[in-house]
């Protein structure tokens, strides 16, 4: 694929290129109008990819972990060379500024290079015995084949934080990406044939997600669900998998709060928190969505953090010094103007923003900054997902603490501050997965990301990465 162009893109199955005689629609966001197509698998497709990947299991798992690894490192070259051509890809079908969909580029090599090595490293141990006669060992397998479904957010490097070590582990993988997203996805598998994995190892699913799903936690074959969406389908899922106690690891929706103390050093708080804020456009899970400033340095603040938010670019992501994109959807972006609104309703100020962006045909949103917000404003209640960023104050840290924590989420939390007391008590008491003191863009490959709360099970990246998809047995062995 190289060029994003007007036919019918095939799905990657059983190591084939595949029409389907069915398709769907991918829009560009930046003009709301459909600009490529692709095959949308049925029923017996997905049937016949599990089937695919059950047969080229035994073969993969057989591989030693440094033989998956050099494959891994294949791909990551592979990506690599193509990382600029792939980076318009996503920039087309989700919108965000070319530069952000480079940097995604860079963190899905990056994954791809940690997990290869990560796989040399899924240790067993042997357990000191208390039986004469006895040793005790504990040997770790992969769990077998996987279904992985990622989100339209971060359509590739989501999705590759799921193939990635689920590849290492020696496990093949079944993969749907968001119908609003699949290209990236699809040039990734030619990375993946290029690099020369056998067929069924990793096959691409591209259509209905409910079918799928069902597919997903019906199919025996399938040991193992990874899900990255929201928290409403992640509900579904853990409904469907009661019936086979299918596992599923579950990264779901944030309501990150950020909390800016006034010992901070406030251009750096500044400087972060646009970050926290409006990178991706603030759609991501980990997006600052609750920001509270203490209240003896909150005038100071909000005048830097307008200014900032007022030189932030809004325009098509392929234009180039643009910060901020459109929303995904028409839908995204009722929902961010309806929370303005509410707010505003509630008694909050919009110091900046706060409209559709005149004279843009997609679906643009000013970057929007609201303050005096209440703690039951819609837009502290629940995820906003757009350029949008309210404002409140706190006292104390205690009742800093309080306020992040009231929240049924737990994915990321933020606070600024110097003070390494306070550093330490923070990291102790706030209820989040991931944790960024000064800092407005904490996920790295090295360490554990995933939530707590109704954010969602288990953990993606670091060295948990890889135990999402791999068994751990004890071995008993007598007569020594
Ligand atoms: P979504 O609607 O839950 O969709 C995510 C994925 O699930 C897509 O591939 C979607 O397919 C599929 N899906 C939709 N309905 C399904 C169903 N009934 N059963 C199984 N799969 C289904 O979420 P989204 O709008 O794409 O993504 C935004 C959400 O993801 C936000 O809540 C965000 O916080 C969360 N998120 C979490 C993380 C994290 O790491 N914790 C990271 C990024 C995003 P279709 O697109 O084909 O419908």
């Amino acid at each position: 694929m190289s060029e994003v162009q007007e036919k019918v893109h095939k799905v990657y199955l059983g190591g084939k290129w595949i029409e389907t005689g069915e398709e769907i629609h991918v829009k560009n966001p930046a003009t709301g109008e459909t600009f490529a197509s692709v095959a949308a698998v049925n029923r017996d497709q997905v049937r016949d990819a599990f089937t695919a990947a059950q047969a080229s299991y035994p073969a993969w798992r057989g591989l030693t972990a440094k033989e998956r690894g050099t494959l891994l490192l294949r791909i990551a070259d592979e990506v690599h060379k193509r990382a600029d051509e792939i980076a318009r890809i996503i920039t087309m079908e989700n919108g965000k500024p070319l530069a952000q969909s480079k940097g995604e580029m860079a963190m899905t090599e990056d994954h791809l290079r940690w997990f290869a090595e990560e796989g040399r490293r899924a240790y067993g141990r042997l357990i000191p015995h208390q039986v004469q006669g006895k040793r005790n060992m504990v040997v770790r397998t992969p769990i077998g084949v996987v279904g992985a479904i990622a989100p339209w957010n971060f359509p590739l490097v989501l999705a590759v934080r799921k193939a990635a070590p689920a590849l290492a582990a020696g496990c093949p993988v079944v993969l749907k990406p968001s119908s609003q997203t699949p290209l990236s996805t699809l040039a990734f598998a030619e990375c993946v044939e290029a690099a020369g994995l056998p067929g069924g190892v990793f096959q691409v699913v591209v259509g209905s997600a409910r079918m799928i799903a069902e597919e997903f936690l019906t199919n025996s074959i399938c040991r193992k669900i990874t899900f990255t969406g929201s928290t409403e389908v992640g509900r579904e899922l853990i409904r469907g998998a009661a019936q086979s106690i299918k596992p599923l690891s579950l990264e779901l929706g944030g309501l990150a709060p950020l909390l800016v103390f006034d010992d901070c050093n406030l251009d750096q708080a500044v400087e972060q928190t646009l970050i926290a804020k409006f990178r991706n456009t603030g759609q991501s899970c980990i997006a600052a969505n609750r920001i509270y400033v203490q209240r003896s340095i909150h005038d100071e603040f909000l005048k830097r953090f307008v200014a900032g938010t007022q030189k932030l670019k809004t325009g098509p992501g392929l234009e180039p010094g643009v910060d901020v994109g459109p929303l995904i959807n028409q839908q995204g972006l009722d929902a961010a103007l309806a929370q303005v609104e509410e707010a505003v309703h509630g008694g909050a100020k919009v110091l900046c923003g706060g409209k559709r962006m005149a004279g843009l045909k997609g679906y643009f949103l000013e970057p929007t900054v609201i303050d005096g917000v209440t703690e039951a404003s819609l837009c502290m209640r629940e995820e906003t997902f757009a350029p949008v960023a309210p404002f409140t104050t706190f006292a104390t840290e205690d009742e800093a603490i309080e306020l992040a924590n009231a929240s049924d989420y737990g994915l990321s939390a933020y606070a600024m501050t110097r003070d390494i007391g306070r550093i330490f008590r923070l990291a102790e008491r706030i209820e989040a997965g991931t944790i960024g003191i000064n800092d407005g863009a904490p996920t790295t490959s090295q360490s554990p990301f995933g939530g707590v709360k109704q954010s969602g099970w288990g953990r993606e990246l670091g060295s948990e990465g890889l135990d999402a998809f791999l068994e751990t047995k004890h071995v008993s062995l007598g007569g020594i």
